[in-house]
């Protein structure tokens, strides 16, 4: 099995790959490295079944393969509010790209959407039937909307190619390998508490997220797109423990540095009130929950980041 992970030099991509290749397959990882690294490669380089490509999405390419993950988009608020264009274009011509090289060689097909697709969500947990309420005109829109035309491009291929192809709604995930400058909530926590810094709280803090180890992700990946039955499906993958945000910055202040203080900033433009996801979908036709408690994960990001922290170049 030749398994195409588009983004895999990124946070998820990168542990999605090492998952795969440690199943059996042959796992051909397309990256223009705008915001991943190659660093999350480097206990993958030397593996015989694992193959880099260095390429733009955008663009169209040429290959045979029998799965593609098209994880391609930078992700976090601050990425994607940098890089607008290419991440409205990596997930609606990017997506086109895919589709139509998984339609040409008869591959399966897992566009990795997000929870943002639900906007300020109405609908409380958010189920997958729910349509979503989205500013189409905000800073946030790039990422959204074009992750929306996304999953659309997809039910088009599915309906008019007979593509088999799902769509999975990944929530806030943490763990290795986020990119500690991405502006995110747990990088961003995490080395604040563990360079002595004050931990910046948004808003009043009174936000919810609700966060999923990495671990957990990748495996739901995997069955997303191997589950017999899963043509056509959307899944929301996430972990169902919500929090506030003041309550993870306690929490990390807790675990990493009692002696910082937590100092509140100006709520981004449409930031989310609440986030979590109804999984009900994933636990009966995947068979999928997360595992990982959420003391226990950020034990093991904040070790990852304190070695990372340790580098002379960090
Ligand atoms: P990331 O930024 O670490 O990884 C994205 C990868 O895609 C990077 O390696 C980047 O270099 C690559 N990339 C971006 N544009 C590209 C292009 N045009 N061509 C080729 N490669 C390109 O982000 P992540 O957190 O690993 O997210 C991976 C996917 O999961 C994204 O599609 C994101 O929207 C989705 N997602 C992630 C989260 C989360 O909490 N991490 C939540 C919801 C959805
Ligand atoms: N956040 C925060 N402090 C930070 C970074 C983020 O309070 O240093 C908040 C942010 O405003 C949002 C939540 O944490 O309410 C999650 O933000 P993130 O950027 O991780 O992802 P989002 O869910 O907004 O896409």
């Amino acid at each position: 099995m030749r398994v195409l992970v588009t983004g895999g030099a990124g946070f998820v991509g990168s542990h999605l790959c090492e998952r795969l290749l440690a199943g059996g397959a042959t796992v051909l990882c397309l990256d223009n490295f705008s915001t991943g690294a190659r660093r999350n490669l480097a206990g993958l380089l030397g593996h015989p079944r694992f193959e880099l490509l260095e390429h733009d999405v955008t663009a169209p390419v040429a290959l045979a393969v029998d799965a593609v993950f098209h994880l391609a988009s930078p992700a976090s608020p601050v990425a994607y509010q940098q890089q607008p264009e290419a991440t409205a274009l990596a997930n609606s011509l990017g997506s086109l790209h895919l589709l139509r090289l998984a339609r040409d060689c008869g591959a399966r097909y897992l566009f990795a959407s997000t929870s943002e697709i639900y906007g300020d969500p109405t609908e409380h947990p958010q189920r997958e039937t729910y349509w979503g309420n989205v500013n189409p005109l905000g800073p946030r829109a790039c990422y959204d909307e074009s992750k929306r035309f996304g999953e659309a491009l997809t039910m088009v291929y599915l309906r008019e190619y007979q593509l088999d192809a799902r769509i999975v709604r990944i929530f806030n995930t943490y763990g290795p390998r986020s990119d500690p400058r991405d502006g995110r909530l747990v990088p961003n926590l995490v080395t604040q508490a563990l360079r002595g810094e004050p931990l910046t709280v948004y808003g009043d803090g009174s936000q919810t997220r609700s966060l999923c180890y990495v671990d957990d992700l990748v495996r739901g990946l995997e069955l997303a797109m191997f589950t017999e039955g899963t043509r056509g499906a959307v899944f929301n993958l996430g972990n169902p423990d919500e929090h506030t945000v003041l309550e993870y910055a306690e929490l990390i202040r807790e675990l990493v540095n009692p002696r910082v203080d937590i100092v509140f900033r100006p709520l981004p433009a449409d930031d989310p009130t609440r986030r979590r996801p109804d999984i009900t979908r994933a636990r009966e036709q995947l068979g999928w929950q997360p595992q990982v408690p959420l003391r226990e994960g950020l034990a093991r990001t904040v070790e990852w980041f304190r070695a990372l922290l340790a580098e002379p170049s960090a």
